[in-house]
């Protein structure tokens, strides 16, 4: 079974975690830092001649679209994150369909063949926000990777969906966060933060579990999930802790992760 590789194209001040230090009006007066960040992303897939699904940023791709070209030029899929990275679950279904249409215009003409797939800002398809599939639809994307099928997160999670892919309707699949079971418990095996705090010994045997469950894992990254020099922003203990951890160890792990287990992108996943 082959897993999903993919990656949010965004800097880490574009993160929910730092919106009220960086909030979205002072953007555009930060440094960048995303490009060497993804080019290295880059080299080390291309190491291991594995595909991945990048869900970039609308405002990364008005801002570097010769990188959004090259990711698509080294073969790999592009999808879309949105444009200004705001949460579904404070938005209304109009500014919600207002900034995935912003991101598709700005992103669509970067890349050779059309946009399908699309991961919402920090996760957030939740049971209240199920309003923006039909959305999400009509703008054309095949496939969704948004739900996180846990509970106790501040921010996400859809403690009732499924832990397998499934589908929202007859043009749309829903891919969710991978999740392994332990009794009751739902583990999430997925990437980001839980890869960063969790020693490789522990993902692996997640990794495992979640195959053995009968569920490939869908992993995510972030560019800047790989970047020990980047500025520390103060931020309280637990958010610290979720933004920071491990940051200098991540790459090694991924490089471990991909030795060992076999990924690709969605697209490929769904022949689409
Ligand atoms: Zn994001």
């Amino acid at each position: 079974m082959h897993n999903i590789l993919s990656v949010d194209l965004e800097e880490s001040f574009c993160a929910h975690n730092l919106e009220s230090l960086v909030p979205r009006g002072k953007w555009e007066s930060q440094t960048l830092r995303i490009e060497a960040n993804a080019v290295k992303l880059l080299d080390l897939f291309d190491s291991f001649k594995v595909e991945a699904t990048f869900f970039v940023l609308g405002w990364i791709a008005a801002q570097l679209p010769h990188l959004v070209k090259e990711i698509a030029a080294r073969g790999h899929e592009i999808a879309t994150h949105g444009y200004g990275h705001s949460l579904i679950t404070c938005q209304t279904p109009a500014e919600f369909e207002a900034d995935l249409k912003l991101a598709l215009e700005v992103t669509a003409p970067l890349v050779p063949s059309p946009i399908r797939g699309y991961r919402a800002p920090s996760f957030t398809i939740t049971p209240k926000t199920t309003w923006a599939y039909p959305i999400l639809e009509r703008n054309g994307i095949a496939y969704d990777s948004s739900v996180f099928p846990i509970r106790g997160h501040p921010d996400y999670g859809f403690p009732g969906a499924a832990l397998s892919p499934f589908p929202v309707s007859p043009r749309l699949t829903e891919f969710p966060l991978s999740c392994v079971t332990v009794g009751n418990l739902k583990i999430p095996a997925s990437g980001g933060a839980y890869f960063r705090l969790l020693p490789w010994f522990v993902s692996r045997l997640l990794f495992k579990r979640c195959l053995k469950q009968g569920r490939c894992v869908v992993f995510y990254l972030h560019p800047w999930e790989i970047d020990a020099g980047q500025p520390r922003y103060p931020l309280p203990f637990l958010r610290r802790l979720r933004q920071y951890c491990n940051i200098g160890t991540t790459e090694q792990k991924v490089r471990r992760m991909l030795g060992e287990f076999s990924f690709t992108s969605f697209r490929k996943a769904l022949s689409l």
